[in-house]
């Protein structure tokens, strides 16, 4: 028999529909993730010590749907505000459920469906304890305690409230999360859970490390507080600085469509990007090990130009050489690095002496810092780092936005220098970021405009000089039409 697509079960049925995909009775419907609820074409596959992946049983082409998926369970962060635990909102009064008395915004929340797997819960060991003596102040001196544990029930109740999905969840990696948190879940759980024989401590445990592990932080509306999700198909994706597809996720449901970024062929492992990729290696490197406990080693890792981008290059250290630095070997921590045209050898001591220092100059510039400060910055940083370097562009962006923001609502007088430097600088950016983070964005979307809107404002001046023709100033307009329109 074939193995189930997404667990070691070997009692599956082949899909009616695809004809290709094998599931067992839990995953039927995991299996139908596809575009609009279609069938999916991927599979879970073990490698070696870093735990399962994902792998595509069909070729994609960028742009293409590979799933798209809901939340197992979604919930509060509880690092925020006081906020309804159905709807995260944050909350001012202090409502709370007339069942089991966490907070919430109304009785609409209160019988809200995130709400109800908790809800149900501590309802029946609160009414429990009202008759015993002492009970009732008991399960009020935990509330606090129960609401930090909302996220943690939720998934907990999954093994009773749905199966196929909490089959799913157990199978993800877990690490040990927040132990500040942990403290406060332990005593929920040894004074009010423990209740209910349903829950076990290790288990419980083993959940905590779970959502600590693979929750997803939900982009929220400023009006509420911190949320996270937990994705136990999309868990499974495993990290790569330059990953092979991106995800999106819905403000409304929060759901999440996962799409080939690059072509996927079939055999081949789907990967997401776990941080912002614009940093340089080291730094990327060591905030993968901090989070998720692990030291990346895809491609972008494991070569020393970053795969074209050198986000990391720094200029020789040897007086008026000018080369470009690099790491020997990029995987190892306290690599030397050499100049690619003396071939000096610098040690890393020397080069995070440098980096620290910068790191502070960057800093003491915040993002409050004139342009004047913002440019004087930018001159001395290029004498040391190679002009892709992540800290040159991160300064290079907080300068363009601030040219930008100073120049709306009458861009007509923008000085020309002033609008070549814009365009200088909006150009750079984009070509970086081509490099590190291919593909549609937000910021992509916001750079291009300014991008285009300066060009096209400079081509109307030109045009008023008489130095360009009025067709080439309708082919910036064109252009600009083009790319603003996708
Ligand atoms: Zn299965
Ligand atoms: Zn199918
Ligand atoms: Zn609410
Ligand atoms: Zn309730
Ligand atoms: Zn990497
Ligand atoms: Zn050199």
């Amino acid at each position: 028999m074939e193995r189930c697509f997404l667990c070691d079960e070997t009692r599956t049925a082949k899909c009616r529909e695809c004809k290709s995909v094998h599931f067992c009775h839990l995953h039927r419907s995991s299996h139908k993730i596809g575009e609009n609820g279609s069938c999916s074409f991927i599979r879970s596959e073990k490698f070696g010590d870093a735990g399962r992946g994902l792998v595509a049983t069909k070729d994609y082409s960028p742009g293409d749907v590979v799933f798209a998926l809901k939340p197992a369970t979604l919930g509060p962060c509880v690092r925020s505000q006081v906020q309804c635990v159905n709807c995260l909102m944050v909350l001012h009064d202090k409502m709370t459920c007339s069942k089991c008395s966490l907070p919430v915004c109304d009785t609409k929340c209160e019988r809200g469906e995130h709400h109800q797997a908790e809800c149900q819960v501590l309802q029946k060991i609160r009414d429990g304890l009202k008759d015993q003596q002492g009970g009732r102040n008991l399960y009020k001196a935990e509330i606090k305690n129960l609401t930090s544990a909302v996220m943690t029930i939720r998934l907990f109740s999954l093994k009773w409230r749905d199966p196929g999905t909490w089959n799913l969840v157990s199978m993800l990696m877990d690490h040990d999360g927040n132990p500040e948190l942990w403290k406060s879940i332990l005593q929920a759980y040894k004074s009010i859970l423990i209740k209910d024989p349903r829950f076990e401590e290790n288990e419980l445990k083993r959940v905590f490390g779970i959502q600590c592990t693979n929750g997803a932080n939900l982009h929220l509306p400023p009006t509420h507080g911190r949320g996270v999700g937990v994705y136990p198909i999309f868990a499974l994706l495993n990290h790569s600085c330059m990953c092979n597809s991106e995800t999106l996720e819905s403000a409304e449901s929060h759901s999440v469509v996962v799409k080939a970024r690059f072509k996927i062929e079939t055999g081949e492992e789907i990967s997401t990007c776990y941080l912002k990729p614009e940093q340089a290696t080291f730094a990327r490197r060591q905030f993968l090990f901090n989070k998720w406990n692990f030291w990346c080693s895809c491609r972008r890792c494991s070569d020393p130009s970053e795969l074209g981008a050198f986000s990391g290059g720094m200029v020789c250290l040897n007086g008026r050489c000018g080369g470009l630095l690099l790491p020997c070997s990029p995987l190892e921590e306290i690599s030397p690095w050499f100049c690619q045209d003396c071939r000096t050898q610098f040690s890393w001591h020397q080069i995070s002496n440098i980096l620290e220092q910068t790191l502070l100059e960057v800093e003491s510039a915040g993002s409050g810092g004139s342009v004047e400060r913002l440019e004087e910055l930018i001159f001395t940083l290029r004498q040391y780092l190679y002009h892709t370097h992540y800290m040159l562009i991160q300064v290079e962006q907080r300068l363009l936005l601030q040219y930008w923001d100073r120049s709306k609502g009458n861009k007509e007088k923008i000085s020309r220098p002033v609008l070549d430097r814009i365009i200088q600088l909006s150009k750079n950016i984009l070509v970086q970021q081509e490099r590190t983070d291919p593909g549609e964005s937000r910021q992509r979307r916001i750079l291009e405009e300014i991008y285009y809107s300066s060009i096209l404002e400079r081509g109307c001046k030109d045009f008023k000089l008489g130095v360009i023709t009025r067709e080439k100033l309708q082919n910036f307009i064109l252009c600009k039409q083009a790319r603003m329109k996708i």
